[in-house]
């Protein structure tokens, strides 16, 4: 097979997409809509995702008692600092960002897309099982008028990790909330966890495999952490259980791409947590390394963004 690298990587990147169909830089605005969480209310469940942070995996977003306003003011001058001449997408992050009234998300969402006339689009993180039709209906209007990404947890299709995790639910409905965001072409992206324990690397590239038949967009893929301000914290303090290095964290992101469909758009390729909550592995602080090295690894193995092909998924 042909030698594939675009823009001279050896994977899809989320900075030529948007390039691609914007035509020019675009990055994102977190904001803090004040959400709150299905799983820990119990609505869903109780306690909430393990790993996820009293500020609902929404650490560098916008502090929910801070008027929209003032969150996009100072993400934005964050942003602009870097890429002047670049156009925001807000980006709702923290918790359930689809857990209210419907009429509740219109007002904050179209808030949030006219705080300035330079917004491009919005990005919505929320879970499978927390879409009613009505805001799907609602987004497919939206989206007629700006980009509209919706970001669904999967984590891993692995039963045991699910729940240890305590995600509270499964593979299942994420399919099925694709097929239903699909059916009204909203753009979807799915978020992964690398490195739970008691997974090895064939069964995250099965997790892999689960989402190449999927009629998704992008992936977000994150290394498992652990924040002191999450229940893992607790978990890990009292029973310690083996992080993955960075080395065989890249391996293993570098072998996903391999396998991944060469259309999805890497969102991204590594997560991190404030540096002063981050308990370990403290390898995840330095993001730009780490990317370097998946590319780099893929670069040595002459490999690229779904070299190999479905038939030939063994190694
Ligand atoms: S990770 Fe998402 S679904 Fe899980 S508890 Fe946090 S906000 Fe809720």
């Amino acid at each position: 097979m042909k030698m594939e690298y675009r823009n001279h990587k050896p994977y899809q990147t989320v900075d030529v997409f948007y390039k691609t169909l914007f035509g020019h830089k675009v990055y994102k605005v977190s904001l803090n809509g004040g959400f709150t969480c299905p799983n820990r209310d119990g609505k869903l469940g109780k306690g909430g995702c393990i790993y996820c942070s009293d500020m609902g995996s929404g650490d560098f977003a916008g502090s929910r008692n801070q008027p929209l306003e003032l969150q996009y003011e100072q993400g934005k001058a964050m942003m602009a600092k870097k890429w002047p001449n670049g156009k925001p997408i807000v980006y709702f992050q923290a918790n359930t960002n689809t857990y209210a009234p419907l009429s509740k998300l219109k007002e904050l969402y179209e808030h949030a897309l006219t705080l300035d006339k330079d917004i491009v689009g919005i990005s919505i993180a929320t879970r499978p099982d927390c879409l009613e039709d009505e805001v799907i209906d609602y987004l497919e209007t939206l989206n007629r008028k700006y980009f509209v990404s919706v970001e669904l947890g999967l984590e891993t299709i692995h039963e045991s990790s699910l729940l240890f995790i305590n995600r509270c639910h499964g593979p299942n409905e994420f399919k099925e909330a694709v097929r239903r965001l699909r059916l009204r072409n909203l753009h979807t992206v799915a978020h992964i966890i690398n490195g739970l324990p008691g997974e090895d690397k064939p069964m995250m590239l099965e997790t892999i495999r689960f989402l190449n038949q999927l009629d998704i967009q992008g992936i977000k893929i994150h290394m498992l952490y652990i924040a002191s301000n999450s229940r893992l914290s607790n978990v890990y303090r009292n029973n310690p259980f083996p992080l993955l290095t960075k080395q065989e964290y890249c391996d293993i992101v570098a072998s996903q791409i391999e396998i991944m469909r060469p259309d999805l758009i890497i969102y991204r390729l590594t997560g991190d947590a404030p540096k002063d909550k981050l308990i370990a592995p403290l390898w995840t602080l330095k993001k730009f390394t780490i990317t370097n090295d998946i590319e780099k690894l893929l670069r040595e193995r002459k490999s690229y963004q779904g070299r190999i092909c479905q038939d030939d998924q063994n190694h």
